[in-house]
């Protein structure tokens, strides 16, 4: 079934083996991309075929790197609504679609990558996994976790939104608040990696995740006729999504699926108190700088520096895309106007990109006739506060 054959260091193209557990390109410190046998992928899969298979994620399973499928860890991730967001669209004069990702299981785009990660651990004979978040990503780990009989270790900062400690605890996680940020807990789990037996599936030093965020640009190819969008506005933290869809659309020119080869402009869109990609863009580096004191209501774009920074800079520019950021005031204005306009109740970080829309297309970046996804990541109820002590809720 999967046409896995190896794993290809990002930078310097090293090979790796996929029948080993891997994690990163130790002489580049760079992230390691699954490779498929796409030549065979174009002689003897059908793009059709995979349409008709049962919804969800891994219905696209010869591109995916499982090779024996007993080892899928499910909860129905993927083949969500693609929203013609038409009230939105008149509003602010563009072809405007909203990908919503909030329909997935967690509640959050998070359940591609984990459910890929986690099932590809299991093959691979792992039982204990453990993650650095901001949130979202260790609640997908602790459940497709508790999915697969394993154990998981979540490391978040203490002022992440309180329904991730909870989603992580209830499914049985082991829960450690870190005073600092995401990359704070980064370094904690790469010190309770050396001391324990635990295999860290974060952000690009583990190779999987990527694979399931990439199934949001086959949907979208599909949703299209098998043509590409104009423009993708993604929110960018780890840049896993952005760095996935790119991939996936030049795996499906390999594969020969596209009817137009034209690939969308990417943009990254970022908090103005956390934008490490749009500052490194805008200078014209090849790499990011780590923001000091990251600071937005859009926790999952609380991510002072990517591992894949490099990857996500490069996705722009071959695309002739760009990167906007957009303050925290724009961001829970558009909330409130994505939920009163389409009935989409949108994380903050989802809610972004059309704030990062309306920039662009004053701009005049963005034309009213082009076609835009804007990509919700993830459900607005998961960072409601939590009612203070004795109010009526
Ligand atoms: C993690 C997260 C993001 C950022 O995703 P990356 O692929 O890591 O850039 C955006 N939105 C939400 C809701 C998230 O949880």
């Amino acid at each position: 079934m999967s046409l896995l054959t190896h794993l290809e260091c990002a930078r310097c193209r090293r090979a790796f083996d996929p029948h080993l557990p891997q994690t990163y390109c130790p002489d580049c410190q760079a992230p390691l991309l699954p490779r498929y046998d796409l030549q065979k992928g174009r002689a003897e899969v059908d793009r059709e075929r995979l349409a008709c298979r049962p919804r969800g994620m891994w219905r696209w399973r010869e591109l995916m790197p499982v090779f024996d499928e007993r080892h899928i860890v499910s909860l129905g991730e993927g083949d969500t609504p693609l929203l013609h967001a038409r009230h939105l669209g008149e509003r602010v004069g563009a072809q405007v679609y909203i990908k919503d990702e909030a329909v997935n299981p967690t509640g959050t785009f998070k359940a591609r990558g984990l459910s890929a990660a986690v099932s590809k651990a299991r093959e691979l004979g792992q039982r204990r996994l453990i993650i650095p978040t901001a949130g979202n990503a260790g609640g997908a780990l602790a459940a497709y976790a508790a999915r697969g009989g394993m154990q998981a270790a979540v490391f978040m900062p203490a002022d992440t939104p309180w329904p991730n400690r909870y989603e992580c605890q209830i499914a049985g996680a082991q829960v450690t608040l870190v005073d600092g940020l995401i990359s704070d807990a980064g370094r904690l789990v790469a010190e309770r990696v050396q001391q324990e037996d635990w295999f860290s599936v974060s952000t690009f030093k583990e190779p999987y995740r990527v694979e399931g965020k990439k199934t949001m640009g086959y949907e979208l190819a599909q949703a299209f006729g098998w043509r590409l969008p104009d423009v993708i506005l993604y929110p960018t933290g780890g840049g896993t999504g952005l760095v996935g869809m790119w991939k996936a659309f030049a795996e499906l020119e390999a594969l020969g699926w596209l009817e137009d080869t034209t690939r969308p402009r990417m943009v990254a869109v970022q908090a103005a108190g956390c934008a490490p990609v749009v500052q490194a863009f805008h200078r014209g580096a090849a790499r990011c700088d780590f923001w000091e004191g990251a600071q937005t209501m859009a926790s999952g774009l609380r991510v002072p520096k990517s591992f894949a920074d490099m990857e996500i800079l490069s996705a722009l520019r071959e695309s002739e895309g760009t990167a906007v950021a957009v303050s925290d005031e724009e961001i829970a204005a558009a909330q409130r106007e994505l939920a009163a306009a389409e009935g989409v109740f949108a994380a903050p970080e989802g809610a972004a990109t059309l704030a990062g829309l309306k920039k662009l297309l004053a701009a005049g970046w963005i034309r009213a006739d082009e076609r835009v996804v804007l990509f919700n990541t993830g459900s607005g109820l998961k960072y409601i506060p939590p009612p203070a002590t004795g109010e009526q809720v």
